[in-house]
């Protein structure tokens, strides 16, 4: 395995691990030439996945890519990192069980939408709020009652203003 940080291909593995429910071996590495540190991940590839844009235009599916969006979302919460990377395996397997190759960013999305949910709500929301689209408050606002939201605000683990200053940033944003 090359060393991200000077390419150098003089690397070991310090530590190896179960990691994400055992669905992924973690390993520890470290470079020989710059001493850096880095962890690689093996996981279980049951298929290629291919997402087909609304375009028609066929990208190879990116796990990176959405782990990056749950991250955003997720970003400043007090959520344990382990728990969030089992709930984008989750997402990955189901992807990946589902019998088809060809995937849409829809498909890709809801089930984001649905590991959220059941992990932290202010996250969800934030994540809905990108992945729907949202341009006016009035959305966001339906969006709540759609979803039963309001309910699950009295939870002791949700914030309310967290949620208002996620939707207050995204307006403003979308003013600017
Ligand atoms: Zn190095």
């Amino acid at each position: 395995m090359r060393c991200p940080f000077c390419s150098s291909e003089d690397t070991q593995v310090k530590d190896s691990r179960q990691a994400e429910d055992n669905s992924a071996v973690r390993r520890r590495r470290l470079c020989g030439k710059c001493a850096g540190r880095f962890t690689t991940f093996e996981r279980v590839q049951l298929r290629e996945l291919t997402v087909v844009k609304k375009s028609g235009r066929r990208v190879a599916f990116d796990r990176d890519k959405m782990a990056r969006s749950v991250m955003i979302a997720m970003q400043k919460r007090p959520v344990d990192p382990e728990r969030i990377e089992q709930m984008i395996s989750g997402v990955v397997r189901q992807l990946e069980s589902s019998g088809n190759s060809d995937i849409t960013s829809d498909q890709i999305g809801a089930l984001v939408m649905e590991g959220l949910a059941g992990l932290d709500k202010v996250a969800y929301v934030r994540y809905a709020s990108v992945y729907k689209d949202f341009r006016a408050t009035a959305d966001f606002e339906t969006f709540i009652e759609e979803e039963n939201l309001v309910a699950h605000m009295d939870d002791k683990d949700t914030d309310v203003d967290e949620i208002t200053d996620a939707d207050a940033s995204k307006n403003s944003k979308g003013q600017s």
